[in-house]
C-alpha cells in the first residue's frame, strides 16, 4: 500500500533537493507507463485526472483505476484531482479515493479564491488528504492570458487558506508544445522569501529540461505538471506503430504500443528532477 498525499512526497523533496512529476493520465496506458517508470527510477509519481481526462471517463472510474495502481506500487503514488473548479468536484473526489485535491479558484476574484480554497482545505482536513490552490493565473497556449502571481497575494493566500502546496504563475503556461517559457526568476524568490508551502508550476512540459532541472535543485518549486510532451509522446509513438502496421486492427495491441515509449519518456522527465 503506497497511497500518498502531496505532503508525504513533497516534504521528502524539498529535503533532498529533487521534484516530483505530477503527470496527466488521459487513460490506463498512460497511467500504467507513469507507475511503472516511477518504479523503475525509484521515485514517487503525482498521477493526475484532469478536466479533460474526466470528460472522457468517469471520476470514480479514474479513483478506481489511480488507487488499483498506487496500491500495489513499490513507490509512493499520489492519487490527484487537478483544476477542479468546485466544492462538490472535490467532494466526490474523496468518495472516489483520490487522495490529493487541486481547487483552482485563480480566475475568481482574489477574496472568493481565498474563500473557496480554505473551504476545500476544511472538507480534506478530517481525511488528512493534501489541497493544491493556484495563485495569479496559469495561461493556455493559444488561449486564456496568464495573470503573474502577486508575492504579496500569494503570502495572504497561503496564509489564510493553509494550502499545502502553492500553484504559482511565472512564465509558465499551459499546453505548450516547444521549450518556450521564460521563467521570472526574480518574482519567484520574492514568492518564495514570503510563503513556506511547496510550490508548484503547471505548464511543465513548456520548460527547457535544463530549466526544470535547476529549479527542482535551487528552489522550493517541488511538484512540475507535464501533460502535452506525454502526449505528444504518445501521438508520435502509436503514428509509427501504425505507419509501420498497416493491417493491425487490434484495439489492444494498437494501443499497448505507446506504453513503452512513454514509460521512456516519464523516466527520462523523473530523472531529470532527481537531486
Ligand atoms: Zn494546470
Amino acid at each position: 500500500m503506497t497511497l500518498a498525499t502531496l505532503n508525504d512526497v513533497l516534504k521528502p523533496a524539498e529535503k533532498n533537493c529533487s521534484a516530483i512529476a505530477g503527470l496527466v493520465v488521459l487513460g490506463w496506458e498512460d497511467a500504467i507507463a507513469f507507475t511503472e517508470a516511477a518504479e523503475e527510477v525509484g521515485c514517487p509519481v503525482i498521477l493526475q485526472a484532469g478536466p479533460g481526462s474526466r470528460r472522457h471517463t468517469p471520476l470514480s472510474v479514474l479513483g478506481k483505476m489511480f488507487t488499483y495502481l498506487a496500491e500495489r506500487a513499490s513507490v509512493p503514488v499520489v492519487c490527484h484531482l487537478d483544476h477542479a473548479h468546485t466544492f462538490e468536484e472535490c467532494s466526490e473526489a474523496i468518495d472516489c479515493g483520490f487522495t490529493s485535491l487541486m481547487i483552482d479558484g485563480s480566475m475568481l476574484p482574489l477574496d472568493d479564491n481565498i474563500a473557496l480554497t480554505a473551504r476545500v482545505k476544511g472538507l480534506a482536513k478530517p481525511h488528512k488528504l493534501s489541497v493544491e490552490g493556484e495563485i495569479g493565473a496559469v495561461g493556455y497556449a493559444g488561449g486564456a492570458a496568464s495573470a503573474m502571481t502577486d508575492p504579496e497575494e500569494a503570502a495572504r493566500f497561503e496564509r489564510e487558506t493553509g494550502i499545502d502546496a502553492l500553484a504559482i504563475s511565472i512564465g509558465n503556461v499551459h499546453l505548450q508544445t516547444e521549450h518556450a517559457a521564460m521563467i521570472d526568476w526574480t518574482r519567484l524568490a520574492d514568492i518564495q522569501s514570503l510563503t513556506r508551502a511547496p510550490l508548484v508550476l503547471h505548464g511543465g512540459s513548456g520548460i527547457p529540461p535544463s530549466v526544470r532541472r535547476d529549479l527542482a535543485r535551487e528552489t522550493r518549486v517541488k511538484k512540475f505538471n507535464i501533460g502535452t510532451e506525454l502526449r505528444l509522446g504518445f501521438g508520435n509513438a502509436l503514428r509509427d506503430y501504425l505507419a509501420t502496421h498497416p493491417a493491425e486492427f487490434d484495439r489492444l495491441r494498437i494501443l499497448s504500443a505507446p506504453i513503452a515509449p512513454m514509460k521512456n519518456i516519464a523516466m527520462e522527465i523523473m530523472r531529470n528532477l532527481q537531486a
